[in-house]
């Protein structure tokens, strides 16, 4: 049985003092909550201020992006020992504003994946179409493309610690998300992806997200699905009520199956 999986990037927004104030209502609604598994991953100044307050709490940690390398004279990188010595359980790699304004390329975001899993850090490894790949029929091309590159080198024991967050470029921060049985169909190709490389028991484990603006009004139908496993929530994760309000939705699906 798969735990429902609520995360919140926060990208490059919040202030210390925001940071915090966002942490301590997440904690004060859920901090004890063992229905949905809620994950928060501040801006990397933030991390100690907010490790801090989520510490013993059922909230997990994570950063948005390390650099794949131990240490070294790397100006402005931040390596997976110092995420875990932060106190972060995960990283968001692959993420679509990494590829696509910054441009790292799959082989690059498959380096970070193996460092982060060898440095003992669970991954988010985000994948998804651009809007002309899905209106040009290549949604399942673009997906396989990146997971077979993405992953490529793993074991079927290091992808246990890996999440799916299937991320239509499109849907990002558009106010536009895929419908429900867009997220699904993704899912399942995903989900199929995964048996195919891993195995079926890796398949029927992988936790696999759903992201692109998710909100308090859609959270609940897209979690709904099956093969939706949680899902990963930029900007209405920044405020303390929509936040909730999704993880509320997740509680809710996780009731009732
Ligand atoms: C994201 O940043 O991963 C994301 C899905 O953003 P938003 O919810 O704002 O679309």
């Amino acid at each position: 049985m798969r735990k429902l999986f609520v995360a919140g990037n926060w990208k490059m927004f919040t202030t210390l003092s925001s940071a915090r104030q966002l942490a301590q209502g997440i904690v004060d609604g859920f901090g004890e909550n063992e229905k949905v598994l809620v994950g928060v991953f501040p801006p990397f100044p933030y991390l100690l201020a907010v490790a801090e307050i989520v510490r013993g709490k059922t909230i997990v940690l994570g950063g948005q992006n390390l650099y794949p390398a131990a240490e070294g004279a790397f100006t402005g990188e931040v390596s997976p020992t110092m995420l875990l010595d932060c106190g972060c359980q995960y990283v968001i790699l692959g993420h679509s504003e990494r590829r696509h304004k910054i441009g790292e390329s799959d082989a690059f975001i498959n380096q970070k994946v193996h460092t982060a899993l060898n440095a003992g850090l669970k991954v988010i490894f985000c994948i998804g179409e651009k809007l002309e790949e899905r209106d040009a029929q290549k949604t399942n091309q673009v997906l396989e493309r990146q997971l077979t590159t993405g992953l490529a080198g793993l074991t079927q024991e290091q992808v246990a610690s890996v999440v799916i967050a299937y991320e239509p470029v499109w849907a990002i921060g558009t106010g536009k998300n895929a419908t429900p049985e867009e997220a699904e169909q993704a899912h399942t190709f995903i989900r199929g992806q995964i048996g195919q490389m891993f195995g079926s028991a890796n398949a029927e484990s992988v936790v696999i997200q759903y992201g692109g603006s998710v909100n308090p009004n859609n959270a609940e139908s897209l979690l709904a699905q099956p093969n939706v496993d949680g899902v990963l929530v930029g900007g209405a994760s920044l405020k303390v009520d929509q936040f909730s309000a999704i993880i509320e939705a997740g509680m809710r699906v996780a009731s009732a199956s």
